[in-house]
């Protein structure tokens, strides 16, 4: 198998690649201080779609209430009868997935009762793509080999982990590795998994769903070009595993497009470290310069701050449980105990908890009562046109439509409207559900 070529035809076929997918509308550049980038060709407005890819790989991240093919939730899933691992929404789902399934599931079995985590999944994955089409498994390698690595600048920490990570997952390839040595000789199996595995650690994205829930983990080796700000000009959703950059701002001709790699709902200390953890930068965005909005996000009392702070992990783990009755408890005792500004993140963290187990539980009135509370904050910290605004908003005019409260539910969701015909664009799944709730909302204002 030709797996290694020179660097020149690496760079080639992925400029082949991502000019194919930009259409003469963006470029590939050398952004200053960042490395590869991309720019604007022309000026662009904002609410267009720019790119979109289909992942080279990807794997569900809810593996008991999501379909391993095309990662709807679902109540009831059928479970594949071998490995008993992945599941699907139907029998047209199992047969779609079953190529690339075929596999994973002779080591998903093998491992049972334990399941590998996402990212071991991932690569394995990878692998067995490389493996299942040597005729163009070559090709595909170059956009997976161009992919920065990083693993040179990683903290002790981080390699530690992706030491574990490879034992892991040699030892859930280990049914099928009899092929995996047939790679050339000198083949380092757990040195290129490693680096295979930092690879994907920095590459992948997070697939949410139209919900802004996050699905699945998937590997898009074109969109890795894209640099990070916390003020970005582009956002990233997905119809399935389809993931399309839209843009969020007026581009002008020759600025470089950006996306966000994190929530950016967090200080900038918080950030700057998470990304220097997990991709190996220091991010100079204007926003981390200013120190935007820090003094909002910890607004109230810091000993206070800090306490809410502790709790939200175990809430998280609480919602997690399906234990709803209890997160909601905890949400109030916090409340109640520390007085925190709505906009402080960590109350708004409550709030966010306490309205999902409000719904849970099926307390409307509840629900809404948190809901509203978070839409102010929420308009501060993902100002301009942001996803996860447009879909708190969607959830809040739902829960007033339900109440019979419809002209204010026809408001918020002519305000979610305007924001995700440009985040999502008005042909998206999430859209026409949004268009459908307001022809519900105005058919119940007529009828009233
Ligand atoms: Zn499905
Ligand atoms: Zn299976
Ligand atoms: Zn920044």
């Amino acid at each position: 198998m030709r797996i290694f070529e020179t660097r020149r035809s690496i760079c080639i076929l992925l400029c082949a690649i991502v000019d194919n997918m930009m259409s003469g509308i963006l470029e590939k550049f050398q952004s200053p201080g960042k490395g590869n980038g991309v720019r604007a060709l022309k000026d662009m407005s904002h609410g267009l779609t720019v790119m979109i890819a289909e992942p080279y790989v990807y794997t569900v991240c809810r593996i008991k209430t999501a379909c391993d093919h095309c990662l709807h939730r679902k109540e009831k899933l059928l479970r594949c009868s071998q490995c008993k691992v992945a599941r699907y929404c139907n029998s047209h789902c199992q047969r779609k997935a079953w190529q690339g399934h075929k596999r994973e599931c002779k080591c998903l079995r093998s491992t049972l009762p334990n399941v590998p985590p996402n990212s071991v999944r991932l690569v394995g994955k990878i692998i067995f793509k490389m493996l299942q089409k040597p005729d163009t498994a070559s090709e595909e390698l170059y956009t997976i080999s161009d992919l920065q690595s990083h693993i040179k600048e990683a903290s002790e920490e981080v390699k530690d982990g992706l030491r574990h990570l490879a034992t892991a997952l040699q030892h859930y390839l280990k049914e099928e590795i009899q092929e995996i040595s047939q790679l050339p000789p000198g083949f380092q199996v757990l040195e290129y998994f490693g680096k295979v595995s930092a690879k994907v650690t920095c590459n992948s994205f997070t697939i949410s769903d139209g919900e802004m829930q996050d699905v699945g983990v998937g590997l898009y080796p074109s969109m890795s070009l894209l640099n990070h700000s916390c003020d970005p000009n582009c956002v990233i959703v997905f119809e399935g595993t389809c993931l399309l950059l839209r843009t969020v701002k007026e581009i002008p001709k020759g600025e470089e497009l950006t996306i966000s790699y994190i929530d950016v709902k967090m200080p900038t200390q918080g950030r700057r470290d998470q990304l220097q953890r997990q991709y190996c930068f220091l991010c100079d965005c204007q926003r981390c310069l200013l120190r935007d909005k820090d003094e909002d996000m910890l607004a109230g009392d810091a000993e206070a701050s800090r306490e809410v702070e502790s709790s939200v992990s175990r809430l998280e783990e609480l919602l997690s449980q399906n234990t709803a009755e209890e997160a909601l408890n905890l949400c109030k005792t916090l409340m109640n105990r520390y007085y925190l500004p709505d906009k402080n993140i960590y109350q708004l963290k409550i709030l966010d908890c306490a309205m999902d187990a409000s719904i849970d539980l099926g307390l409307w009135e509840e629900a809404l009562h948190f809901g509203l509370r978070t839409l102010e904050p929420y308009s501060l910290y993902y100002s301009n046109y942001h996803p996860v605004r447009a879909v708190q908003l969607m959830k809040v005019g739902k829960l007033q439509n339900y109440q019979g409260l419809f002209a204010e539910a026809m408001k918020t969701l002519k305000q979610a409207f305007d924001i995700m015909k440009v985040t999502h664009g008005r042909d998206h799944g999430q859209t026409q559900q949004l268009a459908e709730l307001m022809n519900d909302c105005e058919a119940n204002m007529r009828g009233m």
